[in-house]
């Protein structure tokens, strides 16, 4: 993979684009992805930015998210604009099996794979240009560098901005974590210059929710966490019937797995849901715990050193007691 700025003179030619991400975008992927459909768009391009699978409702305030297509509803087209494409941006993501379904028709792809990213251990074969950073709080603020680094700073605009605030305000924990540099508020300060209103569009990610999930958070926190405070560790299993109560929806979940952190003493949070093909896992820490070690070490996935994801396909009861098994056993890493 060679680095990015040598991939910017080709900008300056119109091509067919495509930008993917990675499934159930959140809003650092669709942020990402938005962001940078409108910015290739503004210099002449013709884009399509397409999802691997569905994603939740409450990211439709985003400007042209009606336009981005779902790759699982719509297969046959997918593959004709992939195919047609000579440009494919990767976005929020590193290994292409990340793209589920999706994945073969990319490795498939015959043009040039450029991949912008924050995510652990990058499979950079598989990308022509790209640049891959896990000091950098998200997605977003790697789109703002390559708007601002290409010399485009000028096609930034509010439409622009409030993409790229969304993914950089949800990956950063609205502006707390480590990954908070001085970099993501000086790019704040240029969202804002551009008429960016951050009240709005917090509001439009966190407080856009129905009355049912606050009941199902209520349920799950009362009925489905357990805490082992001597491995400083929270577990969430959450089976299908809840979901099902509930009427859980795609990103209802979001966030969740963080709440047993707030627990004094808790460094590892994890969560996992029976989904229909999987059961999938998310993993949070504070400080010095590794999660991503961890999520690969037991449960297939990885992601950042605070944050990561992972799946199982043995039953709920079963992934459970393996996590259990697992905390153990790296007991003394959870200190
Ligand atoms: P979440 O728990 O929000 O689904 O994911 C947390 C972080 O881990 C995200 O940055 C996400 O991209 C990553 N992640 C989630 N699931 C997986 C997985 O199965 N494999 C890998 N490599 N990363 C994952
Ligand atoms: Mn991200």
């Amino acid at each position: 993979m060679r680095p990015i700025h040598e991939f910017f003179p080709q900008l300056k030619q119109p091509q067919k684009v495509v930008i993917t991400t990675h499934q159930k975008p959140d809003p650092d992927a669709m942020g990402s992805s938005l962001g940078l459909y409108h910015f290739l768009t503004a210099l002449g391009h013709e884009v399509t930015v397409i999802s691997p699978t569905n994603w939740a409702t409450w990211l439709n305030w985003m400007e042209a998210s009606d336009k981005v297509i779902d790759f699982e509803a719509n297969r046959e087209k997918s593959a004709a604009i992939v195919n047609d494409a000579s440009l494919l941006f990767c976005l929020d993501f590193n290994i292409l099996s990340r793209t589920k379904f999706l994945a073969p028709l990319l490795e498939a792809f015959g043009g040039t794979r450029v991949l912008i990213d924050h995510h652990q251990q990058p499979d950079v074969d598989s990308f022509h240009f790209g640049v891959s950073d896990t000091n950098k709080s998200s997605t977003c603020e790697m789109v703002f560098d390559l708007i601002v680094d290409s010399g485009h700073k000028d096609l930034l605009n509010n439409t622009i901005a409030e993409c790229l605030y969304a993914g950089v305000m949800a990956d950063t924990g609205s502006f707390r974590f480590s990954s908070t540099k001085a970099s993501v508020h000086r790019m704040v300060a240029e969202l804002k210059d551009k008429g960016l209103e951050h009240t709005k569009v917090h509001e439009a990610v966190y407080d856009n929710f129905l009355e049912n999930r606050l009941r199902f958070i209520g349920h799950v926190l009362l009925h489905r966490m357990e805490i082992f405070y001597e491995y400083n560790a929270a577990l969430i299993v959450i089976p299908k019937r809840d979901l099902l109560k509930y009427q859980i929806r795609t990103g209802d979940t979001e966030g969740l797995v963080n709440y047993p952190l707030s627990i004094q003493g808790i460094k590892m949070a994890a969560l996992v849901i029976d989904r229909d093909e999987e059961r999938k896992w998310s993993f949070r820490s504070k400080g010095n715990v590794d999660v991503n070690t961890f999520a690969r070490q037991y449960f297939q996935g990885g992601g950042h050193f605070n944050a990561a994801g992972g799946r199982s396909s043995e039953s709920l009861e079963k992934t459970a007691d393996d996590f259990i098994k697992a905390m153990k056993e790296s007991g003394h890493l959870l200190k």
